[in-house]
This record gives structure tokens, sequence and C-alpha cells, in this order.
């Protein structure tokens, strides 16, 4: 039952996504939580990137403010070339299965930073591995964010922005590619932890028209919830652009800040979510 029978789960400040540095975010789970509340957000998902141990602390954090929160994972998945993010919400982070498939996931990221910082040396730029790792508050979930801390602090590049143009993407120095998990794996082990599956970001892939509905078909089929219609990286354009297509596949709409840690990007902060459209069905109402 909802803990307030017809309210409008619109009106709930729910923040969806968002990262501690278990994976790249650079607060402690139980600091993010403390943040998110003092921000005034209401409803709270924790979203590492493929790792769940975070989320122990987090709930006993959530739990002495009185804060309602949804254990939550970001699973990073290969469909073709692109790499997708899937969010996983409300699931049990107590999952055995679940553990075991995310560290699957995990499974390659030292060797392809470790490549990564080989292909920056060959273009001048040495140390990067062992400099990123420094950042990176699990090593076993060494990431491309970690790589840009690095090189924005030894003067490389100018901001994150700057690196992700610069570096670390397809056909620049420091891109590895990875096969990450199959988009039906990353839907199957949400759901059998008992979580729904949402598309992450939509507006940050490179996909033209028809390969987003493709991803988004297949996406339906596999039995897929929802589309992160309100992001921080999503301009009001991309909100319509992603609002409309949750019309068209029957998508509940999710947001979220995706915050990292403070002073990373300009104008992202933990309960900074645009509303949703007034139509759509926030997939939060799963969880007030
Ligand atoms: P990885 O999982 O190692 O490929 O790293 C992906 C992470 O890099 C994402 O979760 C973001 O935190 C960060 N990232 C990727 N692209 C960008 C970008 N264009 N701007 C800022 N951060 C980015
Ligand atoms: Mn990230
Ligand atoms: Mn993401
Ligand atoms: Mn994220």
């Amino acid at each position: 039952m909802p803990a307030n029978p017809g309210a409008d789960p619109r009106d709930v400040r729910a923040d969806l996504h968002s990262h501690s540095m278990i994976s790249d975010g650079t607060l402690r789970p139980a600091e993010l939580v403390a943040r998110a509340h003092e921000q005034g957000v209401e409803l709270f998902a924790l979203t590492d990137h493929d790792e769940i141990a975070g989320l122990e602390e987090a709930v006993a954090a959530a739990s002495r403010l009185g804060l309602r929160f949804v254990p939550g994972v970001e699973v990073s998945v290969s469909w073709g070339s692109t790499t997708l993010h899937i969010v996983g919400l409300g699931i049990n982070h107590r999952d055995p299965g679940l553990h075991e498939r995310l560290a699957e996931v995990r499974a390659g990221r030292v060797r392809r930073a470790e490549e990564m910082g080989e292909q920056l040396a060959r273009v001048g730029i040495e140390g990067a591995f062992e400099g990123a790792l420094i950042y990176a508050g699990n090593p076993q979930m060494i990431s491309r964010t970690h790589f840009a801390r690095f090189l924005v602090e030894t003067g490389h590049c100018r901001d994150v922005k700057d690196v992700f143009t610069r570096y670390l993407v397809e056909g620049k120095p420091g891109f590895v590619p990875h096969a990450w998990a199959a988009l039906d794996e990353a839907v199957d082990m949400i759901q059998d932890a008992g979580g729904v599956a949402i598309v992450a970001h939509p507006g940050r892939y490179k996909l033209n028209e028809l390969a987003l509905h493709t991803l988004l078909g297949e996406f339906r089929d596999l039995g897929g919830t929802g589309l992160e219609v309100a992001t921080s990286n999503h301009s009001e354009r991309d909100m319509r652009r992603f609002a409309e297509l949750a019309r068209e596949f029957g998508f509940e709409a999710s947001g979220g800040s995706d915050f990292h840690g403070p002073g990373e990007s300009e104008n992202v902060e933990l309960g900074r979510v645009a509303r949703l459209p007034a139509d759509l069905t926030p997939v939060w109402h799963r969880f007030v």
C-alpha cells in the first residue's frame, strides 16, 4: 500500500540514480545518503555500477535518517558495439545470485584499465593506470571516471568533458572495447533479484532513430519496465523526446541526478531532477 493513498507520486522528490565510492563516485554510501537527505530528497536510490556492496551501509544510513531508500544498481551492457547502462531498482541487495552475476560483469575491468594505461603511455601520458587506481575506492571497479580524474588532476585535460572528447572514447587514445553483460542477462539478473529494469540516460547513446527503436522494442520484449526520462545529462529537448518514446513503448518513467560527487560536474546535485510530464507514470509509484 502506498504510504499516502491518492497522493501524486510526482510530488515526491525522488532521485533514483547516484554513485558512491563503491563504484566511481567520491562519497561513502552513508555520506551520499546524508547529502541526499540534506538536499531534500524524499526517495533515494544508490545505483553503483556493477556492484551492490554499498547498499547495506546506505540502507542503514537511510533508516537512521528516516529517508525512504530504494536499493539499486547500474549494470554495464554491450548491445552490439554500443555500451548501454541498465538501472535496476528495488532489487534485493542480499541476493547471492545477483552478487555472483555482477562479479562476472566486473571481471576484466583491471585488465582493461591496464590496457587503457598502455594506450595512454603511447601518446606520452605516463603512469595513468597507477594514477587512476589512486582514485578508485574499489580497485575492482576501476573505470574511465578514475582515469578522467587523473587526466584532469595532472593537467592533461581541462575538465572531465575535455577528457571524454579527447581520450577514453571510441577512436581516441585510452579507449579499450569491452564485453559487458548482454541486455537479456542484465534484465534477468535485475528481475531475478526482484527489481525492475530501466534504460539509463538514453540521450547519451549514439544511436540513430531506428537503432533506438530496435533497442527499446527488445528491452520491452525482455520485460524492461522503464526509461530514464529525467537525468542531468538530458536537455529539455531530450526530455521531450524520451517522454514521447516512453508513451510510445508504454514505459514507466524514471528520474535521477546520476550524481558522482560534489563538484564533479556543473549543475549536477542530488535531488536536482526535472519534473516528469503529468501523463507519464513515475516508476517510483512502486516505491512510495
Ligand atoms: P566505464 O564503466 O569504465 O566505461 O566508465 C563509464 C563512466 O564514465 C560513466 O559511468 C560516467 O561516470 C563516465 N563517463 C562516460 N562518458 C562520460 C562523459 N561524456 N562525460 C562525463 N562522464 C562520462
Ligand atoms: Mn559513472
Ligand atoms: Mn551510466
Ligand atoms: Mn550512473
